[in-house]
């Protein structure tokens, strides 16, 4: 097991009507309040007004800055910047998902920096000061309610990168789970397998000894599998609604990668297609998982196996390991594909005539995955494997 620091300060307020409370909670960081959000959902369903009202209740005085996409875009990012800068913000509310969190946090740090905020997704700069941020989650699927990342598309060569650091944590995140009752059935599963994918970057790792966190690793999955079918059947049920929404924090909290190298080479393969072809992060995830799984599993059967075995329930062939790995592979095709889910890029209406040039951008700062390491034409393999 690797050494470790574990420091999540993210104060997470969850459950029913939680959301009255935001006002109490961003007093404390000061006056001045931008509250940052999506295309409309929280207006739809009235979540915007009840927080208003929370804000307002608390004598904040608040600026708003809405239409944030699905894969934020930088050019909203340095709106927010720019009026952040010009009514002296003291503290961003994000509500909504990734999407806006993200945004959010990147407009934070933007705003406390003199040049162009995409310099911290080059890796020109490293981020020093913020903005902080909370936020109210409106779709468990990210995580980046309590993560240090962040992931904004630059429109200008349909770059998605991501920047990172403890000081953008979110300082706390509301959770009321019965505002996600109204997620269309894709959005849930897409939501479902960006967590899943958050704790399998964490699982298939080289460390030897971490036998405790593979456990917390597979009753997190097996719990995402469980309850994304119930909340799909039932988008009110409660139960369902919450354990997910748990679920998915805690996927991507840090908490399920202590003591483990991590690998992180799927997301950074996602990346290239949802930059290019604007598709869910989870659904470009149910297309690159498991062909980076076929691609890597020969490199720890007996790791493969064992997650066939403990998260799908595949019984275990000892005589046979390889064939209880592939059965694995087979079984987490099989959830995407029950969850409503492409598993591959003809699945989900996408041409392969773009393949080298994703291959060539996810590479062009080298080599990456610590699982397997892989260059441009293990990539470009997996990246084929993905077609059909
Ligand atoms: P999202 O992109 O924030 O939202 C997806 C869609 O769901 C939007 O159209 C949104 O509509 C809708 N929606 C959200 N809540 C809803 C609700 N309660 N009822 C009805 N519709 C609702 O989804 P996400 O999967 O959370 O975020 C994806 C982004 O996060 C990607 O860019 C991904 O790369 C990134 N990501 C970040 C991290 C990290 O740690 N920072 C990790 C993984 C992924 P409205 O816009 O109308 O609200
Ligand atoms: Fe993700």
């Amino acid at each position: 097991m690797q050494n470790f620091i574990y420091d999540n300060k993210t104060r997470i307020i969850f459950g029913k009507d939680t959301e009255t409370q935001v006002g109490e909670e961003v007093k404390q960081y000061g006056k001045k309040v931008l509250l940052h959000y999506g295309g409309g959902s929280i207006k739809k369903y009235g979540l915007y007004d009840r927080v208003v009202a929370s804000l307002k209740e608390a004598d904040l005085s608040v600026v708003e800055l809405g239409g944030v996409k699905p894969n934020p875009r930088l050019s909203l990012v340095n709106e927010g910047i720019d009026l952040c800068k010009e009514h002296d913000i003291d503290f961003i509310i994000a509500v909504g998902g990734g999407s806006v969190i993200d945004s959010a946090k990147a407009i934070g740090f933007g705003a406390k920096y003199e040049g162009d905020v995409w310099d911290f997704f080059t890796g020109k700069e490293q981020i020093t000061n913020t903005i902080p941020l909370g936020v109210i989650l409106t779709i468990p699927a990210a995580g980046s309610e309590a993560s240090t990342g962040t992931v904004i598309t630059k429109e200008e060569g349909l770059y998605k990168r991501s920047a990172g650091s403890l000081l953008i944590r979110p300082k706390f995140a509301i959770m009321n789970p019965e505002v996600t009752y109204t997620l269309p059935d894709y959005q849930t599963s897409c939501g479902a397998c960006d967590m899943f994918a958050h704790v399998m970057e964490r699982y298939f790792t080289n460390e030897s000894d971490v036998d405790f966190t593979d456990q917390l690793c597979e009753a997190t999955m097996r719990t995402i599998i469980k309850q994304s079918k119930s909340a799909i059947e039932h988008p009110n049920d409660y139960a369902a609604r919450a354990e997910i929404m748990w679920a998915g924090t805690i996927a991507h909290n840090g908490l399920l990668g202590t003591g483990r190298i991590e690998d992180w080479a799927s997301h950074v393969i996602e990346h290239e297609i949802s930059a290019i072809y604007d598709i869910a992060h989870g659904a470009g995830l149910a297309i690159v998982f498991p062909a980076w799984m076929k691609y890597v599993y020969k490199k720890d059967v007996k790791r493969f196996a064992q997650f066939a075995n403990r998260v799908f329930g595949v019984e275990l062939d000892l005589n046979n390991l390889e064939r209880t790995a592939l059965e694995g592979i087979e079984r987490i095709k099989l959830f995407f594909k029950q969850i409503g889910l492409p598993t591959s890029l003809k699945d989900a209406g996408i041409d392969s005539d773009r393949l080298e040039e994703m291959a060539k951008k996810a590479t062009e700062n080298g080599p990456f995955g610590n699982f397997v390491n892989l260059d441009e034409d293990d990539v470009l393999n997996i990246l084929k494997l993905t077609v059909e």
